[in-house]
């Protein structure tokens, strides 16, 4: 969704409905967007774009791999500045890191919904908060197949413990 940023009203433009999008805000089919109340709003040169943002993305569990469809709910609060000509004038801050940039009057809402949502993504989902992961050893996932692998390793101790009964008996 492109908005020409020379024809927003002063009063700014809302954006309720998904289903404003002639194109899907997400190049990915799988991301849903389940629901969206944004407030458009010119402030000079600038564009601010507040509000939240309600999508469903197909992640994968950072242990064991299963597929893990995610809720987020994010908020949404990014300035946009007309991007300068010239790298030269690009002096960000540190306070500046919510400042992004449109060009040619255009402000794509759909990359911008994009990229929020991406920002609010989870960096390692766990499927559940115990997921066992799968086995370094046999790569079986031992939520759903308990595997020996653990126990056929010998420990340690276990081996002085039997050394010593040996020596016991003998
Ligand atoms: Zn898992
Ligand atoms: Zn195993």
């Amino acid at each position: 969704m492109i908005i020409r940023v020379s024809e927003l009203s002063p009063e700014g433009l809302d954006v309720r409905d998904a289903r404003q999008f002639s194109t899907p805000a997400f190049t990915d089919p799988e991301w849903r967007l389940d629901g969206v109340d944004l407030h458009v709003q010119p402030d000079g040169d600038d564009v601010t774009v507040q509000g939240t943002i309600e999508a469903t993305v197909p992640l994968a569990c950072g242990r064991c791999l299963e597929s893990l469809p995610t809720h987020v709910n994010v908020l949404v609060d990014v300035r946009l500045t007309p991007r300068p000509a010239a790298r030269d004038d690009l002096e960000l801050g540190a306070d500046d890191l919510d400042t992004d940039f449109y060009a040619n009057d255009e402000l794509d809402l759909g990359a911008l919904i994009q990229t929020e949502t991406t920002l609010a993504l989870p960096m390692k989902p766990l499927c559940r908060e115990d997921c066992r992961g799968l086995c370094p050893a046999c790569g079986m996932n031992r939520n759903l197949t308990p595997c020996e692998c653990r126990e056929q390793k010998p420990d340690p101790r276990l081996a002085v413990l039997s050394q010593w009964s040996a020596r016991r008996k003998g």
